[in-house]
């Protein structure tokens, strides 16, 4: 039988845990050709070094995953074209806001019968209305696209640490099994549900519960009020999916993708610590800034998407139905203080 060859779009802290999952099912497995190649958006290191030349040599991505190995088969290529060339297996991992532009650029050069995953929690808004990266992916390339989303802080999955992680597949059950081959290791524990939607929706809407988390730990409050800020969380996670796609399912929250991912990411997540440190300065210090500061070049997703979600609600005439999510977007952009995440308590009882 043909062998799949598997290329990894991306190459962040979660692109570069991803290739090394990728690589070591790669190098055990017959079904996978051995090389797995991964591209990266190329930069200069401060020792003048590029960066692909760094991975290719110490098989280490010395600025995003310091100190973890990522495989002998492991191969940086600054080439988007000649990553994708002749890969079956399409891994998209990168910060959601440069999907489009990548997709522009990979038109018409993937292989005609490759299938394509997505592992980017965020989403896109046009003039018509919101668009998962699912289906922008789907939309330039002619391609199937599932979705890998789960309670995965990028760091404890490099150092093998028990996790699990939900595929969601858009029909074709043979899809859904080649990626929870391609991805399943006996640490990293892989379930697939027939959602694409409800999975990459919990993965993108979470984001913006870990920032309103982030904000109550900046405000000094404790596990109580963290507590109900998750609780109103899932609930609007759960009032948008449905709105949104009536397809989703409610037992789709009920995977890591849902409540797993939401948890570990309001405690241990880049989203709640850069939030954390917003409301620490009372809002006078902005997101960029703290981004640049704490996170070493990696990227936040909440706050983009809080403000893409509070699109979706005006356009929609819903912010009443989510007052948290709305609240995240105007705490961010300065027209409201962090205090205000637990000032809103009228309306948010009406959810309940
Ligand atoms: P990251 O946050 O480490 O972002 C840095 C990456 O962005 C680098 O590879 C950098 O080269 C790239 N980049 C910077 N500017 C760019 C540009 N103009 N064009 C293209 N690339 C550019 O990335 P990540 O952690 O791999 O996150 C990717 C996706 O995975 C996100 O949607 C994130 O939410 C999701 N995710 C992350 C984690 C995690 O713990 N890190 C876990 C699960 C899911
Ligand atoms: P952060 O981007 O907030 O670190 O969340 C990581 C994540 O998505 C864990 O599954």
């Amino acid at each position: 039988a043909r062998k799949e060859r598997i290329a990894v779009i991306g190459s962040g802290n979660w692109g570069s845990v991803a290739a090394k999952l990728l690589a070591s099912n790669a190098r055990s497995q017959a079904c996978f050709h051995d090389e797995v190649r991964m591209w990266v958006f190329e930069e200069t290191l401060p020792s003048g070094e590029k960066l692909t030349d760094v991975i290719n040599k110490n098989k280490e991505n010395v600025k995003y995953l310091p100190n973890v190995n990522l495989g002998s088969n492991i191969v940086a290529d600054p080439s988007l074209e000649s990553t994708v060339k002749d890969a079956t297996m399409l891994v998209f991992c990168t910060p959601h806001q440069f999907v489009e532009s990548i997709c522009k650029q990979l038109k018409g050069k993937v292989h005609p019968s490759a299938k394509a995953i997505s592992l980017i929690k965020g989403m896109e808004v046009k003039p018509d209305g919101p668009v998962m990266l699912s289906s922008l992916i789907t939309e330039h390339l002619g391609v199937d696209c599932s979705v890998l989303m789960g309670a995965n802080i990028a760091n404890e999955v490099a150092m093998e640490q028990f996790s699990e992680a939900t595929v969601g597949y858009r029909s074709d059950t043979s899809i859904a099994k080649s990626w929870v081959q391609a991805f399943g290791t006996p640490y990293f524990h892989v379930a697939a549900v027939h959602d694409v939607e409800g999975v990459e929706l919990c993965g993108t809407l979470k984001n913006v519960v870990a920032i309103a988390a982030g904000f109550v730990d900046g405000l000094g409050m404790g596990n109580n009020s963290k507590a109900a800020i998750m609780r109103i969380g899932l609930k609007e996670m759960i009032g948008f999916s449905k709105l949104l796609f009536p397809t989703v399912s409610d037992a789709t929250f009920f995977e890591s993708c849902g409540v797993a991912d939401l948890i570990t990411t309001c405690f241990g997540g880049r989203n709640r610590k850069v939030a954390e440190a917003f409301a620490r300065s009372g809002g006078k210090r902005s997101f960029d800034e703290l981004e640049a500061e704490l996170l070493g070049g990696q990227k936040l997703q909440g706050v983009l998407t809080a403000g893409e979600v509070f699109q979706v609600l005006k356009a929609r005439n819903w912010e009443e139905k989510f007052p948290l999510f709305a609240t995240v977007h105007k705490i961010a952009t300065g027209h409201l203080p962090p205090s205000a995440i637990v000032e809103y308590d009228q309306k948010a009882r009406k959810l309940s």
